[in-house]
């Protein structure tokens, strides 16, 4: 295979099986589902959902409702449940039903329109319904709950499968804020008509099962993201990303390197230029922050972030190991991704995503392979 002249994303499929598989052994609840937001956080759901289906996961959310009528082709007909977390928005509850998914109902005006519309049509339609407990952002809150508790039969012609809630500190369920958020999905949730709860996603999953509910919803810890330190247990990194070096050059002191001559030799340097930037979802605050790899050695970011350049510092590495076409790790078996978010000042996942969607998808060991590595 021609070695590419860009970033590319290798993905290890059988980390991700091997992390569902230790997620499903932490989770007490009856039902474990897969977060693939975002095309599986920049991964590719087409590769990564199978997978899933053939390890046992049955139930999928996605963001948007074009991302659900995607999955529901990648999956079929069959048993799969998908939940579309933004709401039902400008589709009909008839369009959700015809390609098997269900809407996280986000507010009480989308609760209403799906009621009307189930007895204009004579049909029963299977809703979630998002609930704000605290994080402001989608689901009805306390009085618009009153309402549905009081006026039961504005639910007519609905069937409540889940009711979903949002920590507002996910990456921290231990915070004051995130118990006052339990209690009250659970007062709540004691007044409306039973269904299933889904409070957790990934951080709540493995803080405890008091967190669990009936229904979880996870994406990091499949993909081996840890959102929040050291809370992820037995999870496997699945998620490696590279670019190519474009040149090497040595360079005495005082040498300005990059824009602005944003950084400045102190001493005789070796650079290396990689073939990678903001243009392909590098964030720009990685400045001279942050470090990537190569042949193991840590190199320093030297120098701004340009569109689809940075320059790094090999002084450090082995010579011969840094030349045109050897590839640095950005992320991944030496640097765990967090890491260098970190660096950026942002979260594991608004650098994992935009990286993972805009560089080319290497995958890494079938799903047959791995049943195989199992019965080892
Ligand atoms: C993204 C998201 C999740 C998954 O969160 P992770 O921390 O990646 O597991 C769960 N629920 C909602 C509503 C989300 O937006």
């Amino acid at each position: 295979m021609e070695i590419p002249d860009h970033p590319v994303v290798e993905i290890d499929l059988s980390a991700i099986a091997s992390n569902w598989q230790n997620a499903c052994h932490v989770f007490r609840g009856a039902h474990l589902g897969a977060v693939l937001k975002n095309d599986a956080y920049g991964l590719g759901a087409s590769r990564i959902a199978p997978c899933l289906v053939e390890l046992g996961c049955r139930n999928f959310w996605v963001a948007q409702f074009a991302e659900g009528v995607a999955l529901r082709e990648i999956l079929g007909a069959e048993q799969s449940r998908i939940y579309v977390l933004h709401g039902s928005g400008r589709h009909s509850l008839h369009d959700h039903a015809a390609h098997g998914l269900i809407p996280v109902l986000a507010c009480l005006d989308e609760v209403l329109l799906a009621s009307a519309e189930a007895s204009r049509l004579g049909e029963r339609y299977r809703v979630a319904i998002h609930l704000d407990t605290g994080l402001s952002r989608l689901g009805l809150d306390r009085t618009q709950v009153e309402v549905l508790v009081e006026q039961p039969h504005r639910l007519d012609g609905l069937i409540v499968d889940a009711w979903v809630t949002q920590l507002m500190r996910f990456d921290d369920p231990r915070s004051a804020e995130c118990f006052d958020q339990r209690e009250r999905f659970i007062r709540w949730t004691e007044l409306l008509p039973r269904a299933d709860r889904s409070l957790a996603a990934s951080t709540a999953l493995f803080t405890d099962s008091s967190w669990h509910f009936d229904h979880a919803r996870i994406g990091s810890a499949l993909f081996g993201v840890e959102t929040a330190p050291g809370f992820l247990r037995n999870y496997r990194p699945a998620v490696t990303l590279t670019a190519p070096v474009l040149r090497v050059q040595s360079v005495p002191a005082g040498t300005q390197v990059g824009y602005s001559g944003m950084f400045k030799t102190t001493a005789p340097a070796m650079l290396a230029t990689l073939a990678i930037g903001y243009g392909d979802g590098l964030p720009v605050s990685l400045a001279n922050q942050g470090q990537v790899f190569i042949g193991g050695i840590a190199a320093p970011i030297v120098g701004g972030i340009s569109m689809g350049l940075i320059t790094i510092d090999v002084t450090r590495c082995e010579p011969n190991l840094v030349r045109a076409g050897t590839r640095a790790e950005i992320y991944g078996r030496h640097q765990p991704l967090h890491q260098l978010a970190q660096a950026a000042g942002i979260s594991p996942n608004a650098l994992l995503v935009p990286t993972a969607s805009l560089a080319t998808r290497v995958y890494h060991t079938a799903i047959a392979e791995l049943s195989q590595g199992n019965e080892a």
